[in-house]
């Protein structure tokens, strides 16, 4: 399916589309807001002090704002019960301004992330987690999808074109990328592995693929060598490593891919940080506006369309 080559590969600029992405989405809830009125909200909990889900709070916040919509947030602490963490999702799910809501995982120990995502309407699941979602996205191909895989599905779109009949595999089958990346990746019309901690010899498994997403959480893991030369490489891992500099110890972050040795066979591939990560946000905005236009009866094609007496550049639809 892929040409063999020699050459290093293209990168996936994941932080240029993203952008282009969030400006869409931008032009598009000026439309909203002009045409019928509606400004989408996103509502955001977070549920103590954890450093790393802060940042990716206040980084929602503020591009939520960007895009030009409203941005809620609520900071609970981390002796919230869970009770507490409900009453607050379900007064989300009433409040009209409110079209997405986002409980940022992970949640103290006494709280129930199933019973927290349950709890959320599934028209708000602006995450795409709720089971009536994931449900309608493996029997339907429709629904909310969860943001990083379907940031996955927009890269691999703009870069490789039509995916079908491409043997795909993915290493990871977490509920919140594995398993619905392997679900649009078979609406693609892609022949999908799914692999895990339990896959009898991964590197043969990654070999055959001419698309390998690795969403593992393990640096490093893939090797150049388990690369079929030519293959399309999407790596969701975000791991943060110890390293040493000429200025004394210091952290980086890398992927489950080994990049230097990937990028020597690999036909394409996403770099570790600013390939898959600003995806996953301007994904949560554009699920957001779908939200907002869902719950008014507004077709999101139509915000598209001219305007009488302007001119807007058409745009893919969100999915
Ligand atoms: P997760 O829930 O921990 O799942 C990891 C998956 O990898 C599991 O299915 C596990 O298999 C599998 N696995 C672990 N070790 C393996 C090995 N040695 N060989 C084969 N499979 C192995 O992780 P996740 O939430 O999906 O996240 C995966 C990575 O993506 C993490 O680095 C995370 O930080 C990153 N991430 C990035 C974004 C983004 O926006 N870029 C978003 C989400 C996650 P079993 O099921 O058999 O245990």
């Amino acid at each position: 399916m892929n040409e063999a080559r020699t050459g290093p590969a293209r990168i996936i600029d994941g932080k240029a589309s993203a952008a282009r992405l969030r400006a869409d989405i931008a032009r598009r809830a000026q439309a909203l807001s002009s045409r019928h009125g509606i400004t989408p909200g996103l509502a955001v909990v977070l549920v103590g002090d954890d450093p790393a889900s802060e940042v990716y709070v206040r980084n929602k916040g503020r591009q939520t704002r960007e895009a030009g919509m409203q941005s809620f947030e609520t900071h609970l602490p981390a002796t919230a019960s869970e009770d507490e963490l409900l009453a607050q999702v379900a007064r989300l799910n009433v409040d009209p301004a409110v079209h997405g809501v986002l409980v940022q995982l992970p949640l103290p120990r006494q709280i129930r992330e199933t019973a927290v995502i349950d709890a959320i309407a599934p028209a708000k699941d602006v995450d795409g987690f709720h089971v009536i979602n994931t449900g309608l996205l493996a029997s339907r191909g429709t629904g909310i999808i969860p943001c990083t895989p379907l940031g996955c599905l927009r890269l691999l779109r703009e870069y490789v074109g039509d995916l079908s009949g491409m043997r795909a595999v993915i290493v990871g089958r977490s509920n919140i990328v594995g398993k619905p990346m392997a679900q649009l990746l078979l609406r693609e019309n892609c022949t999908v592995t799914l692999a895990h901690s339990r896959t009898r010899d991964l590197a043969a498994e990654c070999r055959r693929a001419d698309i390998l997403v690795a969403a593992v959480g393990q640096p490093r893991l893939i090797k150049g060598d388990w690369i079929q030369p030519g293959a399309s490489v999407i790596d969701v891992g975000i791991n943060r490593i110890s390293i040493t500099t000429a200025d004394g110890p210091a952290t980086r972050l890398v992927g489950d891919v080994d990049f230097d040795e990937a990028v020597r066979v690999a036909g394409a591939i996403t770099p570790v940080p600013g390939g898959v990560g600003p995806m996953t946000i301007a994904c949560l905005l554009s699920n957001t506006l779908d939200a907002a236009c869902a719950r008014h009866g507004v077709d999101p094609l139509s915000l598209d369309a001219p305007e009488a007496g302007g001119a807007h550049s058409a745009s893919a639809s969100a999915t």
